[in-house]
């Protein structure tokens, strides 16, 4: 049996992350009676995005120009790159202020059970991103479950090894263990990048 277009878009809306089946439907419902101006703005606003954006070739962010406005930023410290498992988790650091360097955006975590090793995460760009000269300090924001210390680890190692010149720190441990950064309030990321550890010392 065909799947009709509303219950097309009711599927579509529940995939989003925090909607679940009963807001998709109640969002479709209110889109395609009362709001059908906002619904075509919506779909057009999507449309255009989904052509234009895409991934800055430096760091992995969203950007619909040649690169993202933090790599092209003339204001932020070279020297200094935040290596952080999202998008998500690299607006919070911004937000809390405490950060003025560049970022690498991972694009997720080492996770073996679903099949996620170093080579499906972007650890050879982030050792291509982090032999430029400039960069003299890697912090390594990683979310403190067990599967981003795990990255933080091998990333670390991963440093030590082929850019031993490096300084290679952690965001501080304010953050609670098994704590998603996306999740943590600013004022404690921004208290765990202050008080960042050069990796030995941990
Ligand atoms: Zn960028």
């Amino acid at each position: 049996m065909a799947v009709s277009s509303i219950e097309e878009l009711i599927d579509a809306l529940k995939r989003l992350p925090g909607i679940g089946p009963k807001a998709a439907q109640r969002m479709t419902y209110q889109l395609l009676t009362t709001e059908k101006e906002e619904a075509l703005r919506l779909g057009n606003a999507l449309l255009n995005a989904v052509e234009k954006v895409r991934r800055c070739p430096r760091c992995n962010n969203l950007t619909d120009k040649e690169v993202c406005s933090y790599c092209a930023s003339t204001q932020r410290e070279d020297s200094q790159l935040c290596v952080v498992e999202t998008v998500a988790d690299m607006m919070v650091i911004e937000q809390s202020l405490s950060w003025n360097g560049r970022y690498f955006i991972l694009m997720g975590r080492l996770s073996p059970l679903n099949g996620i090793g170093p080579n499906e995460l972007e650890f050879r760009h982030l050792l291509d991103r982090a032999s430029e000269p400039e960069v003299k300090e890697v912090v390594i924001a990683t979310s403190f479950t067990a599967e981003g210390e795990a990255t933080a680890l091998a990333i670390s190692e991963l440093l030590k090894k082929y850019l031993p010149q490096l300084k290679v720190t952690r965001i501080a441990k304010g953050i609670p263990a098994g704590a998603e950064l996306e999740y943590t309030d600013v004022n404690t990321v921004a208290q765990a990048m202050l008080n960042r550890r050069i990796r030995e010392n941990l």
